[in-house]
C-alpha cells in the first residue's frame, strides 16, 4: 500500500474526458514522477488530489483515509502541501511574513488570505519559519520584499512555504517551470538536500526530464488522461509506448 493510493479516478470538463481510469501508487518516502504531453490531465491529477477539484469517480487515499468531499484546507491538514505552477507568494509581505502565512492557515484550518489577517498580530510561529528559511539556505533574505526575489529564490521561498507546513506529502507541479538552467539546478539539489534531511513523500509533475531522471525514482506516464506507464527512471527512457506518446515518435 502507497502512501498514496488513487484508484478509478475519472474527470470530465463537459465532453472532454481529462481522467479516464487513472490509477496511481505512490510510495511513502519516495519521489514519483507524472510525466506526459501537454493537457495530458497532469494538474488535473493534482487538483483532484488537494480537493481542488472533485472527481467524477474513483477513490483518492491518503494514509488509508480518503481525500473526496474533503475541503483543500482539511486535505492540508491531514498532511498533503502543494506547490503551484506559479509561484503563490504574497509579492507585497517579507520573505518572513510569506513564511508566517502556511503556519497560520495550517494551525488554523483557514485559507491563505484568511491567515494574512493573523499575521500581523501573531508572533508564536516565527521561530519555525526562521528556522525553515535557514534550511532552504535564504535566512538572511528574510526581511526582503517577496516582489524583489529572484524568480529561483521566489521558488524557493514558496517550497520553504510548504515545507514549513512539515507535510508528509508535498506535491510538485511544474516546479522549474521558466527557470534558467542554474536555478533548475539549484531546485534540484534543493529538492534532494530535503529528501535527505527530512521523511518525505515527493511527488512531482515534470516537463524537463533532466529534473525528472535527477530526483524520481517511480515514474508514471500520462497520456490523454489515462496512465500509460509506470516504471523505473531506467526503464522508462526507451520504453517504446513512452517514445510514441511523449515524444512524438
Ligand atoms: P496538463 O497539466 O497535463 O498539461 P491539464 O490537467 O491542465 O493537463 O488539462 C487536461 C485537459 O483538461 C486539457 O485538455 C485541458 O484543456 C482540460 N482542462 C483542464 N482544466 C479545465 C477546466 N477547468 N475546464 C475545462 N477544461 C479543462
Ligand atoms: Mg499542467
Amino acid at each position: 500500500m502507497g502512501i498514496l493510493e488513487v484508484k478509478g479516478v475519472n474527470k470530465r470538463f463537459g465532453g472532454l474526458q481529462a481522467l479516464g481510469d487513472v490509477n496511481l501508487s505512490v510510495k511513502e518516502n519516495t519521489v514519483h514522477a507524472i510525466i506526459g504531453p501537454n493537457g495530458a490531465g497532469k494538474s488535473t491529477l493534482l487538483n483532484c488530489l488537494v480537493g481542488k477539484l472533485i472527481p467524477d469517480s474513483g477513490s483518492v487515499m491518503f494514509d488509508g483515509q480518503s481525500v473526496l468531499g474533503r475541503k483543500p484546507y482539511e486535505i492540508n491538514q491531514m498532511g498533503i502541501s502543494r506547490v503551484f505552477q506559479t509561484p503563490e507568494i504574497f509579492a507585497d509581505l517579507t520573505v518572513i511574513e510569506n513564511m508566517m502565512i502556511p503556519c497560520f492557515a495550517k494551525r488554523d484550518g483557514a485559507f491563505r488570505m484568511h491567515a494574512l489577517e493573523s499575521v500581523s498580530r501573531e508572533r508564536d510561529l516565527r521561530q519555525q519559519a526562521e528556522t525553515m528559511l535557514e534550511d532552504v539556505n535564504m535566512a538572511e533574505k528574510r526581511d526582503m520584499l517577496a516582489s524583489s526575489l529572484s524568480r529561483g529564490d521566489k521558488r524557493r521561498l514558496e517550497m520553504a512555504m510548504c515545507l514549513v507546513q512539515n507535510p508528509r506529502l508535498l506535491l510538485l507541479d511544474e516546479p522549474t517551470a521558466g527557470m534558467a538552467r542554474a536555478d533548475t539546478n539549484n531546485t534540484i539539489d534543493l529538492l534532494k538536500e530535503i529528501k535527505q534531511k527530512r521523511d518525505i513523500t515527493m511527488c512531482i509533475i515534470e516537463h524537463d526530464m533532466h529534473v525528472v531522471f535527477s530526483l524520481a525514482e517511480r515514474i508514471t506516464v500520462l497520456a490523454q488522461g489515462s496512465p500509460l506507464v509506470e516504471e523505473t527512471p531506467e526503464n522508462i527512457k526507451g520504453h517504446p509506448k513512452v517514445r510514441e506518446a511523449y515524444l512524438g515518435e
